[in-house]
């Protein structure tokens, strides 16, 4: 099938319903609250830096739906700008958390596995940044995802243009227009309401 014919037709239809597991836990189709919303789960390719895939290659970008309205303001705001928000990872299972921690043990790039969900694990933070709407293209950031480098701090001056802060600067801004918050530790990283308060461990299909 031709893939160019598969986006536009998923671009303009209502995503099909989340698991039972997913729905009781609150979690909702980024689609169907952003709906131009371009997903690029990296976890769900071997393009990441583990190397392996970690999630199905279906999987989906699912958030708790305390971050609906403030995901739709920010997606607003940048379409406003004739840019497109794209989610590089959403929810986030635990058992991928513990593998991802066991290849990189360092807490502040990856949080480390606890008895309790957080963030990505609560489905209460996700990892973005901006494409061109019409060409399509990602705005220079000045790294790319999951860069373990000091250019990767969310107000990194050193090694990082004046273009590629003002990039940062635009989507955080839309992002606080939603009320979500930049993790200081990565540009691409933002928490919605409650994303740091322990919760139960979640463990539902990303798919
Ligand atoms: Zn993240």
């Amino acid at each position: 099938m031709c893939a160019a014919m598969t986006n536009v037709a998923s671009a303009s239809a209502e995503p099909p319903p989340v698991s039972p597991q997913a729905q009781a836990a609150g979690l909702v189709d980024v689609r169907s609250v952003v709906p131009d919303a371009r997903i690029d789960l990296r976890y769900a390719t071997a393009d990441n830096f583990v190397g392996v895939q970690l999630y199905p290659a279906d999987a989906r970008c699912l958030v708790h739906e305390s971050m609906a309205d403030g995901l739709a303001t920010a997606a607003n705001q940048l379409r406003a700008q004739g840019k497109q928000l794209v989610f590089w990872d959403c929810y986030r299972p635990h058992e991928v958390q513990v593998r991802m921690f066991q290849e990189v043990p360092n807490p502040n790039w990856v949080a480390r596995p606890s008895d309790y969900a957080r963030s990505h694990e609560a489905g209460r933070s996700v990892d973005v940044t901006v494409a061109d709407g019409h060409y399509g293209w990602l705005l220079d950031m000045g790294t790319g995802f999951d860069d373990f480098t000091p250019k990767s701090l969310a107000y990194a001056t050193d090694g990082v243009t004046a273009e590629q802060q003002a990039n940062r600067a635009l989507l955080r801004t839309a992002m606080e227009a939603g009320g979500l918050t930049v993790y200081p530790g990565e540009w691409w990283h933002f928490d919605g309401p409650g994303a740091k308060d322990p919760r139960p461990i979640l463990d539902v299909p990303v798919n």
